[in-house]
């Protein structure tokens, strides 16, 4: 289809900028120049605008603006929740309980305290359906136990996971609980009072706001301490001049969500079904990785029996053909020819563990695009290497 507009199926990786956000934000690129720390207008300025940010990010997640400290990406607002809270305990045993599938901005920061700072950190199973049990993440539970750190949705195969039950296992037993909810925010309605969440990550840029901004909201009396130093911006806990532009943005794409979750998600769920149904109909041996149903709305990772290792060369055929899409996680899409470890976490050989597409819907997606990827995706798939019939290979892991 020549000419055709390319089809953006990569949600999970980034969100594209929403207009409305871009229109917000842009004031204080041209014309805002002030340091909120400055106490001239100026700066006042600045200081309102972040702090009108700061309340908005609160509301998405039920919490206090009080709780919310900016970073600079989601990915730091991870390492300080797992770093901060470590250091909050400075001389007394550290034990963190986590997932085998969390993001590598937990997962590396763990195996980080881990050889650096002397914290054990234990890593709870997920079974086949792509969720962890949160009787495995009690069992796991010691004396030393100070965190523990659930993803609310996981960014390669989108499943979601019982945050709020994990959150009760952790306070039945005296622990904080962090969750990672960067990929979720956005279309999952998470309150922190609510819920019982003591920590949360978010990332501007999965949420149609800018990258390179992120917030750890914090609930109140959570013992943090700074992993970065300087002039004691945000509360102390994170130094550094605000990236105003970028908050201001955070902030509204952070309302819209708040405003539109509901109606959003439901629009989602519909596209994906249908995305689901045709692939079913058009790509037989095409199987849908991880729990069906407690998925986010828009994510759907999809396996091909038998054609498992081919996934890269889907990946690059659709891009040809007009449609980004990917094989894991946008981090991960440099190491393809390595197993996943979240596929490899619910079980999948090393040979299906190569074999994901990530497919995730979003915001400005539309039915036509995804009947569009179908044809697109039968096509493709004919292309491939014709399916083995290695043993094991359409063995059913999946829904
Ligand atoms: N956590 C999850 C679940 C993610 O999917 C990502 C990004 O893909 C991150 C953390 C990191 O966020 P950022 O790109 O803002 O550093």
């Amino acid at each position: 289809m020549a000419g055709a507009p390319r089809i953006y199926f990569d949600n999970a990786a980034t969100t594209p900028i929403d207009p409305r956000v871009r229109a917000a934000l842009q004031p204080y690129l041209d014309d805002c120049l002030g340091n909120p720390s400055s106490l001239h207008v100026e700066g006042r300025t600045a200081r309102a605008a972040v702090e009108n940010a700061r309340r908005q990010v609160a509301e998405l997640v039920g919490a206090s603006p009080h709780g919310v400290v900016f970073t600079g990406s989601g990915t730091e607002a991870d390492n300080l929740a797992l770093a901060g809270v470590t250091r909050a305990f400075a001389g007394q045993p550290v034990h963190i309980v986590t997932s085998a599938i969390e993001h590598p901005a937990v997962r590396e920061t763990c195996a980080w305290l881990a050889q650096r700072e002397g914290v054990s950190v234990t890593y709870a199973p997920v079974k086949s359906d792509g969720i962890v049990d949160p009787d495995a993440v009690a069992a796991l539970i010691d004396r030393e136990t100070r965190l523990v750190s659930i993803m609310a949705a996981n960014n390669v195969v989108g499943t979601l996971q019982p945050v709020r039950e994990m959150a009760r296992v952790a306070h039945t037993h005296g622990v904080l609980f962090h969750t990672d909810a960067v990929q979720a925010a956005s279309c999952v309605p998470l309150d922190m009072q609510r819920d019982g969440i003591d920590l949360l990550s978010l990332s501007g840029h999965k949420l149609y706001g800018p990258k390179g901004i992120g917030a750890l909201v914090c609930g109140d009396s959570v013992p943090l301490t700074p992993v970065i130093h300087g002039g004691g911006q945000e509360r102390g806990l994170r130094s550094g001049t605000e990236n105003v532009a970028a908050i201001v943005g955070f902030g509204e794409a952070a309302r819209l969500c708040a405003a539109t979750r509901g109606e959003e998600a439901a629009r989602l769920v519909q596209l994906r079904e249908r995305l689901i149904e045709g692939t079913r109909t058009r790509v037989p041996n095409a199987y849908v990785i991880g729990d069906l149903y407690r998925r986010l709305p828009g994510h759907v990772c999809l396996g091909f029996a038998g054609q498992e290792g081919e996934s890269i060369k889907l990946m690059l055929a659709l891009d040809e053909a007009g449609v980004a899409v990917s094989t894991g996680s946008a981090c991960s899409a440099h190491k393809a020819s390595e197993p996943s470890y979240v596929l490899t976490a619910l079980g999948f050989d090393a040979f299906r563990a190569r074999g994901a597409l990530r497919i995730t819907l979003g915001r400005f997606n539309t039915e036509g695009e995804v009947d569009r990827f179908l044809d697109l995706l039968s096509r493709a798939v004919g292309t491939l290497r014709p399916i083995t019939t290695r043993a094991g290979a359409v063995a059913g892991v999946c829904s």
